[in-house]
């Protein structure tokens, strides 16, 4: 059994003097209970471990929900000899923000967005046109916060998605889509929403 502790509120950057003189999406508006010891162990990028069915890597942060869903999909996992490793769980705005910043960069496009230097998730103005550029260009990425339209805020922020990877993807999101119908998922306080086959990771969107 693992112990499932609560960690301290932890307010995610939203509340900076800058973005105070700007319209707030109420959705964004949010302070997730972030799990400290969520029982999960961290795995080094490199290292390969199959004595546990879930691990993740380091900085990924759970919410108390999302570690136990976590550790339920583990114990699938283990109890049919797969293993899989979270790549990301809850994002700050703020963070999402900076994985369009970084997408924009890798594909050489930095000076086409000069907003994008100073931007806030709080403003659409300053990360909506590169947002739109990288989902013209295929390039799969959630928005920061809700800005009308397609852009909706990644659940990321919500703490209601989680990422996983493993040997293989396609493998991987059957998996998941197993265990989602599982005696143990009923166990989850998190039900499995969807499940997306992104590039680099299976997308998991959660629900109460
Ligand atoms: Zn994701």
């Amino acid at each position: 059994m693992i112990a499932i502790t609560m960690g301290s509120l932890i307010a995610p950057n939203l509340a900076t003097a800058k973005s105070r003189h700007h319209r707030r999406p109420a959705r964004n508006s949010h302070s997730l209970a972030l799990s400290k010891q969520d029982g999960i162990s961290v795995i080094g990028k490199k290292r390969q471990s199959a004595s546990n069915g879930i691990v993740k890597r380091a900085g990924v942060q759970l919410t108390a929900k999302q570690a136990a869903f976590a550790s339920k999909f583990g114990q699938y996992l283990k109890s049919v000899g797969e293993t899989a490793v979270i790549t990301s769980g809850t994002r700050s705005p703020q963070h999402q923000l900076s994985i369009i910043k970084a997408r924009v960069n890798s594909i050489g496009a930095a000076r086409k967005f000069p907003e994008l230097r100073n931007a806030t998730a709080q403003r659409p103005s300053t990360w909506l046109r590169a947002w739109d550029y990288l989902r013209a260009r295929h390039v799969p990425v959630y928005a920061p916060s809700s800005a009308g339209g397609e852009a909706l805020a990644s659940n990321h922020t919500k703490g209601l998605a989680i990422d996983f990877i493993s040997g293989s993807l396609d493998h991987l999101a059957s998996l998941v889509r197993s265990f989602s119908h599982s005696h143990l998922a009923m166990l989850s306080p998190l039900r499995v929403a969807s499940i997306a086959r992104e590039p680099g990771c299976v997308h998991v969107n959660l629900m109460k």
